[in-house]
């Protein structure tokens, strides 16, 4: 932050001055929300392809400022990352999301695994994959339920670092997914090395369907996932076209509006005991 408000001195565009204290602003914010703990977990629903049952939740960060509303994570998760202040706020949504999970537990609901989204720079800490596996365990919770979602980018640059604590979080039952796949610059060589589970399908490939040239793309993506023994996840389906399309072209699992928005804790708990009604 130190440096940015110099550079706001230097520069001479009046812009960057409101820019700069623009992101002093959330970083201050941020020290005091993550102190406040104002974040809150919402939980979209993955579901299988064809037959459309629950397969899991992604946990997705929810800050709501108190009189001023609620800030997008879109915003305020790559803030976060600039300042560092990720590393703090990603062990609060990890604690809260093993807390969740530890709830619909004794509340006797039939678990699904939950998704959390994690920053490179968690993974920078070597004792990373440690922590979190302690932080499962001590709530009591298997391994299995948890899954973490790492984005091609920062798995890439932050290599090997990240790579020996995601086989240390595999073999301990973690899944690993590897989140908004066709954005990067995804070489075959990393998803051969990388010890992964899952791969999730961008909403920008799936978004254009059923136009055939995405089509193959999406198809191409399919049958590498599944020769590689992968769990494949089709996000951002929101028309039934889409859909359809998806599991035509053999995407394992869906994700979307269409199927579901992000839902309240409340709200996943009741989805999670329909679901184990029958
Ligand atoms: P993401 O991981 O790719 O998450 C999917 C985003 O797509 C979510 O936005 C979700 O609400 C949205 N989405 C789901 N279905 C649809 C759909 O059918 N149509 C459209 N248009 N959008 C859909 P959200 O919640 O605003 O999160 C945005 C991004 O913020 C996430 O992208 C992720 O990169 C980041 N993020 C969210 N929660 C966390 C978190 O707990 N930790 C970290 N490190 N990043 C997070
Ligand atoms: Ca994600
Ligand atoms: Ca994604
Ligand atoms: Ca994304």
């Amino acid at each position: 932050a130190k440096a940015l408000a110099g550079a706001a001195v230097v520069v001479y565009q009046p812009g960057m001055a409101t820019a700069a204290r623009g992101l002093l602003d959330i970083e201050q914010a941020l020290a005091w929300a993550i102190e406040q703990q104002e974040f809150q977990l919402d939980y979209q629903p993955k579901y299988t392809a064809g037959t459309r049952q629950l397969a899991g939740f992604e946990a997705l960060v929810r800050w709501q400022r108190p009189g001023r509303g609620r800030v997008s994570p879109a915003d305020f998760i790559p803030a976060a990352e600039r300042t560092g202040q990720i590393v703090p706020l990603g062990a609060l949504i990890l604690r809260q999301a093993a807390q969740q999970l530890r709830t619909w537990q004794q509340q006797g609901l039939a678990l699904l695994p939950v998704a959390v989204n994690v920053s490179p720079l968690q993974f920078e800490d070597a004792g990373f994959a440690d922590w979190l596996l302690n932080l499962v365990l001590a709530h009591g919770v298997s391994p299995a339920l948890l899954e973490v979602e790492i984005t091609e980018t920062a798995a890439m640059t932050h290599m090997d670092r990240v790579l020996p604590q995601l086989a240390r979080l595999r073999d301990a039952g973690v899944g690993v997914a590897f989140d908004d796949f066709g954005t990067g610059q995804s070489s075959l060589t990393l998803l051969r090395r990388l010890p992964i589970t899952t791969l999730k399908l961008d909403r920008s490939m799936v978004d254009p369907l059923p136009e055939p040239s995405a089509g193959a793309v999406v198809h191409a993506a399919c049958v590498l996932a599944g020769s590689l023994g992968l769990a494949i996840v089709a996000e951002g389906v929101e028309r039934e076209e889409q859909a359809a399309e998806v599991e035509r072209l053999g995407c394992t699992h869906l994700q979307g509006w269409l199927l579901s928005r992000p839902l309240a804790p409340e709200a996943a708990a009741a989805l999670l005991a329909s679901g184990s009604a029958g």
